[in-house]
């Protein structure tokens, strides 16, 4: 995806990071981390160090109820170390027992960074040998292209109709300069994003960098655009606030103990809302108030007209949920006619379908979840910086010949002090370290005392930048020679994958 502006963090250190939880209102992951069942070691390390609304995910992982993770890769380039993460992740909740999908950014890929089609094939089977060797399971996942993928294409045009160009030119800086496509992918990531939950409504995860968090609150907004929303206009009828109301609701009542009366379709006003409240009141009916009523339904139909009854109309945006439970428990409860005012809400796939079969309404949104997203560090570049995939020095590819990931490691900077001497007397700086960030996302792998033990032995001046360095290298050059070889292993598997790995 696009690197937005919101990247003032690329350095390593947790109290950088607090900014995004004060001013983008994104939430320390720490708080949820006793939550997770098995807390994966990037969560352990605090690498993953922010969420946002991450705790639907955790609530339905652990109840055993449906979620999913989702993440896009844009094949602009080879996949490298920092793309590992990402992998990860998805693969992990993958086997947290979520619906867990893959999707390659192709369409973005062509429209925001101008790739050919024959590069981008090259790199889309590149970053999905990748995830397979590192464990994601395809015949449990899904994997698409976005430029193949008709539902997540008719998704995107819905979305777009929620969107606007402001919207683009404040989130992403968009201009008159900018094409029709790049916008077009934007919303088609929108879709990429909402698309787990087209079968269902179900929580979802998008594991991602803190630069992409105005993508998440664009997808958040624009599935709360795309909810079920409602007005009960039979309660608007109703609204008991007044003395004029509680007067015709009473005469109403009344009204029941006259069968004849109720009958008569050319009764006023308030004998047609004797239908309806005896409607909203039917839980406390015997059968022959129940019959009665039917019998006056009928007879008012058949004069053309229509008892006032509970009807819902999904055109409220500014609903509330508790508006929405108020109303549910009023509809659900035994007291059918509302003592309170609820005169909108909003509600989720499932309960709306059933309110509306129960008022017998059509009713229309999408019904989805807001996403949820976590927030890894970005990994420091080896030669300082940021880690580019334009400065091949800068990271390690996982394609990089074993040897060659040995020798960046070797010529990576360090936070090490001038000389050895200091070194000893000072400690060194692991906080401060590509190295340590090596072993740290990667290299300690599961093996968290690994991890901390370098961690300590480096502060403690007990460890020197030389054989440090010989050892993350070695390490790095096993786990590619690994990684490339379980690539290999599993080229057949990706070709009977479903996903056309050609345009
Ligand atoms: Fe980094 Fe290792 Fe040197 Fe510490 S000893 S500063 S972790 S390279």
């Amino acid at each position: 995806a696009d690197e937005l502006a919101l990247d003032p963090w690329g350095s390593s250190t947790v109290s950088d990071y607090r900014k995004l939880f004060e001013e983008f209102g994104i939430e320390s992951f720490e708080d949820v981390l006793g939550d997770v069942p098995t807390p994966h070691y990037l969560m352990r390390r605090a690498i993953i160090f922010g969420h946002r609304d991450y705790r639907r995910v955790l609530d339905a992982m652990r109840a055993d109820e449906p979620f999913a993770a989702l993440s896009g890769f844009m094949p602009t380039g080879d996949p490298h170390i920092g793309h590992k993460m990402v992998f990860d992740e998805i693969i992990w909740h993958q086997e947290q027992g979520g619906d867990a999908t893959a999707l390659i950014a192709d369409l973005e890929a062509h429209a925001a960074r101008d790739l050919s089609w024959a590069e981008i094939d090259e790199h889309t089977r590149d970053y999905l040998l990748s995830l397979l060797a590192l464990g994601f399971d395809p015949d449990e996942g899904t994997l698409y292209r976005q430029s193949t993928n008709r539902d997540v294409q008719d998704l995107a045009f819905e979305l777009g109709i929620e969107a606007n160009f402001s919207e683009f030119q404040s989130i992403y800086g968009f201009d008159g300069e900018t094409d029709v496509s790049h916008m077009q992918s934007v919303v088609t990531q929108m879709a990429d994003i909402l698309s787990p939950q087209l079968d269902e409504p179900k929580p979802t995860v998008v594991p991602v960098g803190p630069d992409q968090d105005p993508h998440v609150r664009f997808a958040r907004d624009l599935a709360a655009r795309t909810r079920y929303f409602g007005v009960t206009e039979a309660y608007a009828s109703f609204e008991v606030d007044g003395d004029a109301e509680r007067a015709l609701l009473a005469r109403a009542y009344d009204a029941l103990a006259d069968p004849d009366a109720l009958a008569d379709p050319d009764a006023d006003e308030p004998v047609r809302c004797v239908a309806a409240a005896d409607w909203l009141a039917d839980a406390d009916l015997g059968d022959d108030r129940a019959a009665a009523r039917d019998g006056a339904v009928e007879k008012l139909r058949a004069a053309g007209k229509e008892p006032l009854r509970p009807r819902v109309r999904f055109l409220d945006r500014n609903a509330t949920d508790e508006a929405f439970e108020a109303l549910i428990e009023a509809v659900e409860g035994e007291k059918r006619v509302f003592e309170g005012h609820v005169d909108s809400f909003e509600m989720d796939r499932g309960a709306a379908a059933d309110l509306a079969r129960e008022i017998e309404v059509d009713h229309g949104g999408y019904g989805f979840v807001p996403p949820s997203s976590i927030y890894h560090r970005f990994m420091t570049g080896l030669t300082g910086g940021k880690m580019s995939s334009s400065i091949p020095a800068s990271h390690i590819s996982l394609l990089d010949d074993p040897a060659e990931g040995y020798d960046k490691v070797k010529a990576a900077t360090t936070g090490g002090r001038t000389s050895a001497e200091e070194q000893r007397e000072l400690g060194g700086e692991p906080d401060d370290c590509p190295v340590y960030e090596l072993y740290a996302y990667l290299l300690a792998s599961d093996d968290d005392e690994f991890a901390e033990r370098v961690y300590e032995e480096c502060r403690e001046g007990e460890r020197l930048c030389g054989d440090c360095k010989e050892q993350a290298a070695t390490l790095m050059e096993e786990f590619l020679a690994e990684h490339q070889e379980k690539r290999a292993e599993v080229e057949e598997r990706l070709d009977a994958a479903d996903i056309e790995l050609e345009s």
